[in-house]
């Protein structure tokens, strides 16, 4: 049940709580970080609560400190993914949105401006966590996504795994592990913790930044495997996941699985897709129905969700599919579907990109092409486009950034 959109709602009926955060305030200062505290970029931490009856909301102020949950996870994130010379700086706000939700968590920018991050937290999901794992399972999760307000991931390529991967890689680091996490010898992409395991190893045999070394790797550059064997000086990714078995006794001695497989893989993907942080009230983790998910193979497929509302028959960018005015009802109700456009896959970018021009061109000739470049974005990459844009198109003309998707894309 992939999490579709990036366009959440952006009003909210009530703000309990805007605490600014004083990067100078040493008093605050988080207590992880040996080295400058104050040298690190706090941006501005926020909070959201949609329904502060909820149960879910309850057990959350019952057991945090927003605050300092928020600020130890930024520093947190920063120290394990980044020196005080690479950090990102840009950021300029993170809010917490605690709201009634399906799933557990997800990350997103702002559709205008992506220096704002928003972490969704599912009260439905925080309301029936035991109560002695409230506390640790909301750490574990923030972390989680905190990690992903700052990662890098390869302008999108990455593989979700890898991303999911190093997520969890900094929540083990901090020591929010839950405790039904293992070592799994499936894939060494599968995500989450089998990956965060995986990343763990690799830190123990080339260097403790070896994951901030694979973050900043993926910065600009497309996604290849290419990247294991630079970060391990000469090693494929296929023999690291089979030292790593090895080291483990991870290989499979026909220890039979009694459950599928597949289940490490569910909600793979992408950035701010929605989480399959385990269940935790029940041990048995039981599979949900909505595993339709399948990992990512690299690059990324696009994900594609878009209804079939966009659908028509018509050449692209003839003229006579659009026949209204720009300011007409209809005219909106086309440019919300506009907005809503999402790359399938089936009829290659180019041609895609084509008919997203046709329509603006129809819609809204004079849009700027930092609008065109946010809107490609979002059709391309979905929910992951919060950090792909951020990491690779922010400095890129629309017409470079066009480019890119042609040939990224050229062969779906
Ligand atoms: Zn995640």
């Amino acid at each position: 049940m992939a999490a579709t959109t990036t366009r959440q709602p952006s009003l909210f009926a009530q703000v309990s709580a805007v605490p600014p955060q004083p990067a100078s305030s040493t008093a605050e200062a988080p207590t992880s970080n040996p080295h400058h505290p104050k040298q690190w970029h706090i941006p501005r931490l926020l909070l959201k609560v949609r329904d502060v009856s909820h149960e879910g909301a309850i057990k959350y102020f019952n057991t945090t400190n927003t605050q300092k949950v928020l600020h130890d996870a930024v520093i947190g994130v920063l120290e394990t993914l980044y020196t005080h010379e690479t950090a990102p700086t840009t950021q300029r706000s993170i809010t917490l949105i605690l709201q009634s939700m399906d799933g557990v968590a997800n990350t997103t920018g702002s559709d205008l401006d992506n220096d704002h991050k928003k972490i969704y937290f599912s009260l439905d999901y925080i309301g029936q966590i035991p109560d002695d794992r409230v506390q640790s399972e909301i750490l574990g999760v923030i972390r989680h996504e905190m990690v992903h307000c700052w990662q890098y991931d390869a302008c999108g390529t990455a593989p979700g795994g890898l991303i999911e991967g190093i997520s969890d890689f900094v929540r083990m680091k901090a020591g929010f592990s839950p405790p039904h996490w293992k070592r799994r010898g499936d894939n060494w992409d599968a995500g989450y913790a089998t990956t965060a395991y995986f990343l763990d190893y690799l830190c123990s045999r080339f260097g403790n930044d070896t994951v901030k070394r694979i973050n900043l790797a993926l910065k600009h550059s497309t996604y290849t495997p290419e990247l294991w064997v630079t970060i391990s000086g000469g090693i494929p990714i296929e023999k690291l996941w089979d030292d790593y078995k090895t080291a483990f006794n991870l290989h499979p001695t026909p220890a039979p699985e009694p459950s599928d497989p597949e289940k490490e893989k569910e909600g793979y993907a992408v950035v701010a897709q929605e989480e399959a942080i385990p269940p935790p009230p029940s041990k048995t983790e039981p599979k949900p129905p909505q595993s339709i998910e399948k990992p990512l193979p690299i690059p990324p497929t696009p994900i594609v969700t878009y209804g079939s509302s966009m659908r028509r028959s018509g050449s692209p960018g003839s003229g006579d599919v659009w026949p209204f005015a720009a300011n007409t009802p209809v005219a909106h109700i086309m440019l919300d579907r506009l907005k809503n456009m999402r790359f399938e896959g089936k009829s290659g970018a180019t041609r895609y990109i084509l008919e997203f021009e046709a329509l603006i061109d129809r819609l809204q000739p004079e849009m700027s092409d930092v609008d065109k470049k946010l809107l490609l974005c979002t059709s391309f990459h979905g929910p992951t486009m919060v950090n792909w844009y951020e990491t690779s198109c922010r400095a890129v003309t629309y017409h470079q950034l066009k480019e890119a998707m042609q040939e990224a894309f050229k062969n779906y």
